[in-house]
């Protein structure tokens, strides 16, 4: 055991049910070893408002923790082991924008819902609430874009084209009835049911379906899952695709001897090979890591455990909470 994991535990023993330590699957083995709760963006969130623990650390990017902090009890706080772990796709909207754009496409008599990924700002959940949309996860995508699909006369959804199109494509609409928009230039069809923000997670952006021919070429046995975060022309390509925790559970059920790919971040894939050594064989499509994931290590843990007393919890301002929460609460209520 190295100083930093006797410490955490040493730290764990003395807080007993008063900590809660939270990672998402992209955290690296030493972090994960740590946590009480291992889950993907969903599993995790739907955990929060039944935690008694007073202190929450999330291991994972800064959303989490911001949407762990919505959801929170009063006087339950959240803590995050690096606050610089931030997430790109969900930089890539931010809410000005997404105001402006939600206000240009509702001035014209027309009821567009927003639909958020997970993977955005407390202060972008806060404009969904408000004007009366939701979040989703990769697991939950299709329900919640059914969902916003009842809810008025077309859905925004945002920030990532991908699993918007993926969703899409499952759920059956026809590509003619979607609509990707232009943020640098002004203009856009009134007759889109489903208006796509062009944001991208640059991880899984970069596999592509070269990488799936050329296993097909040289293993045409073997089966490959990716993330829906993933470019369409792959998703729809390999043999299946699902959130972190679904690619999890395909692994586990595969029959053994079986060789499976998988697209999505590294530290995932690996975990699974290792796990998975002598009785299937787990590689990744392609080598790509969150360089914001592995922001939180086991020396930042031990470290934030150790200083507690003066840790800055993630907050959210009152104004954001509010409908924040009710945007992450409809979601919550429609997946039960
Ligand atoms: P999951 O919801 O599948 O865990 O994914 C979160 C994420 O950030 C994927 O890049
Ligand atoms: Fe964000 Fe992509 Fe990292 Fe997930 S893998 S946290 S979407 S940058």
């Amino acid at each position: 055991m190295t100083d930093q994991a006797a410490l955490i535990k040493d730290m764990k023993e003395r807080m007993g049910s008063d900590l809660c330590i939270m990672a998402h699957h992209y955290q690296n083995d030493a972090v994960v070893a740590q946590a009480d709760i291992v889950g993907d963006s969903l599993e995790l969130a739907r955990q929060i408002p039944e935690l008694q623990a007073g202190t929450i650390v999330m291991c994972g990017v800064y959303f989490m923790a911001e949407s762990a902090a919505i959801l929170a009890r009063q006087g339950q706080r959240v803590v995050i082991p690096d606050r610089e772990a931030g997430c790109l796709l969900s930089n890539m909207a931010p809410a000005a924008m997404v105001e402006s754009m939600l206000e240009k496409l509702n001035s014209r008599g027309r009821h567009i819902v927003p639909l958020a990924y997970v993977n955005t700002s407390a202060a972008v959940k806060e404009v969904c609430g408000r004007y009366g949309g939701s979040v989703c996860t990769s697991a939950n995508a299709m329900t919640m874009l059914k969902w916003a699909m009842d809810q008025g006369d077309g859905v925004l959804f945002l920030p990532d084209k991908n699993l918007a199109r993926n969703t899409a494509n499952k759920m059956g609409l026809p590509a003619s009835t979607w609509e990707m928009l232009r943020l640098r230039r002004d203009g856009f069809s009134d007759q889109a049911d489903l208006y796509i923000w062009p944001g991208v997670c640059v991880v899984h952006q970069l596999m592509k379906p070269k990488h799936l021919e050329l296993i097909r070429e040289q293993e045409p046995g073997a089966r490959i899952i990716v993330h829906p975060e993933c470019p369409p022309e792959l998703v729809d390509l390999a043999d299946a695709s699902g959130s972190t925790s679904q690619i999890i559970r395909y692994v586990q059920e595969a029959e053994p001897g079986a060789t499976i790919y998988i697209g999505t971040e590294c530290h995932l894939v690996d975990r699974l090979r290792k796990r998975y050594q002598g009785s299937k064989t787990v590689k990744p499509l392609l080598l790509s890591w969150c360089s914001n994931m592995a922001r939180i290590t086991e020396a930042k843990l031990a470290s934030l455990l150790q200083n507690l007393d003066t840790a800055e919890p993630v907050q959210v301002s009152d104004e954001e909470q509010q409908e924040a929460l009710k945007a992450l609460e409809r979601m919550l209520a429609a997946c039960a």
